[in-house]
């Protein structure tokens, strides 16, 4: 995988809940696809999700009460899952390497705050 180091077993594309255009919840506007799974770049994670909490900002998102820069989108940013891959300038340590489970801070443009199991 381009920009990643132990790119290990990643497969192509992977299940999303994917928001194409906002609509009022009761609409299901959510739609569950296959989608291309994301290469990361030379500064970020790639995350295997294992859970995925929906919160309010996550419904305001959906029913287009804030807006997004992009579209589609897969909403969801309160996460656990494990490291699958490290960007090409990621210097991985004890807490940040492939395997490490992990919860992130929920503020998506921020870095990762703490590990919750080492690799
Ligand atoms: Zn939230």
């Amino acid at each position: 995988m381009d920009g990643t180091i132990n790119a290990q077993d990643i497969r192509k594309t992977m299940k999303a809940c994917v928001l194409s255009s906002p609509a009022p919840v009761g609409t299901n506007p959510l739609r569950f696809e296959e989608v291309s799974t994301p290469t990361p770049g030379e500064n970020d994670i790639l995350v295997r999700v294992h859970a995925c909490g929906v919160c309010r900002t996550d419904l305001h998102v959906v029913e287009g009460e804030l807006p997004v820069k992009k579209s589609p989108i897969i909403p969801g940013h309160q996460i656990v899952g494990e490291i699958a891959a490290l960007g090409s300038r990621v210097r991985p340590d004890r807490r940040c390497a492939v395997g490490a489970v992990i919860a992130p801070r929920p503020r998506l443009a921020e870095p990762i705050q703490y590990a919750v199991r080492p690799a």
